[in-house]
């Protein structure tokens, strides 16, 4: 098996409000290996981005790292500096955000903001710096580049400024790419070509990828293995292909059985109940408890262990526990 690149070991990250602190991220425990594509799904609130942007050393306001380890290519991330920080992002891991609207700035070309990205890690001067843009927007599917480099975001589609953004993750060639929901705010025409362009900018780069999504049709597309998080928590992980024919944690079932099927045309749509807790509503126990169909008194005072049921099979639940794998 291939050495990890990221390793995140019993991670947990807190947000603080005067003297409470508010777990979010907890007992964080996976790695992700060369040219390995990894998905993280969940609803909204469950950790996906808190994961990404902590390994990108941007975490929210309010949000530390309040135990555990993750490293990077061995070295260790916690309590890197700013300075640190710049070293370890462009080159080592680059992230796509959901909106680039909001991550672009709007009153920078789109081209030059390409270019900064490149001279900032890379030592190239402007005039490299530019060129490498000018092939990144080639790359990455933008014609009339030389024009499109004097754009500003406002002036392009939704596609071509996602396309802006991948050029600007893969202009220093990361290790890591890490992409955050990057079709959601697409239609579904420009969202299967982002993923074609995604997929194809990780084969030839030779990057690994972790790719969040709450759409496991999108990650069954582009991923090698999956992560499910449910309120801060790995509920479950396993290969792609695994998961979505054997899943066994019953969020993972909800989330499953939530797609809908066009061979039910008219029949109503299934949703898990209930809603994801928010961080001060968390309490012990399972975090799934409150939703799950298969809840016994048991699950709402002892959280479950995440433990493995085959060979790279892991799952938090009691109803697997202290039972022979069956497979
Ligand atoms: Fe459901 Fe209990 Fe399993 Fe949690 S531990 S998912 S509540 S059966």
């Amino acid at each position: 098996m291939a050495p990890a690149l990221l390793e995140l070991q019993n991670y947990q990250v807190a947000f603080s409000a005067g003297q409470e602190s508010y777990p979010a991220l907890r007992e964080i425990s996976f790695a992700v290996r060369d040219r390995e594509a990894l998905g993280i799904v969940g609803e909204s609130g469950c950790g996906k981005s808190l994961t990404a942007l902590s390994v990108m050393g941007l975490l929210p306001k309010g949000a530390a790292v309040s135990g555990g380890e993750a490293r990077l290519n061995g070295k260790i991330l916690n309590g890197l500096t700013p300075e640190d920080w710049r070293s370890v992002r462009g080159k080592q891991v680059a992230m796509i955000f959901q909106d680039p609207m909001t991550a672009l700035n709007p009153l920078i070309p789109v081209g030059r903001q390409i270019a900064e990205a490149a001279s900032t890690h890379l030592p190239v001067s402007k005039r490299e710096a530019k060129n490498l843009a000018l092939d990144m927007m080639r790359k990455v599917g933008l014609s009339r580049t030389e024009h499109l480099y004097r754009e500003y975001p406002h002036q392009l589609s939704g596609g071509m400024r996602q396309r802006i953004m991948i050029a600007m993750a893969m202009i220093c060639k990361p290790q890591l790419l890490i992409a955050d929901e990057p079709t959601t705010a697409l239609d579904v025409t420009i969202q299967a070509q982002i993923l074609d362009l995604l997929r194809e900018m990780k084969e030839n780069a030779g990057a690994a990828m972790m790719f969040i999504s709450h759409d496991l049709g999108v990650i069954r597309e582009i991923c090698d293995r999956v992560i499910v998080m449910y309120a801060g928590y790995i509920v479950e992980e396993a290969p792609v292909k695994e998961l979505l024919d054997r899943p066994l944690h019953p969020y993972t079932i909800g989330l499953l059985k939530s797609i809908p099927d066009i061979g039910q045309r008219g029949a109503p749509l299934y949703t898990i109940p209930g809603r994801v807790p928010s961080l001060a509503e968390r309490k012990g126990g399972c975090p799934f408890a409150g939703r799950c169909a298969h809840a016994e008194p048991e699950c709402a005072t002892r959280l479950p262990a995440l433990e493995r049921r085959a060979a790279h099979h892991r799952v938090r639940c009691h109803l697997y526990a202290d039972k022979e794998a069956s497979r």
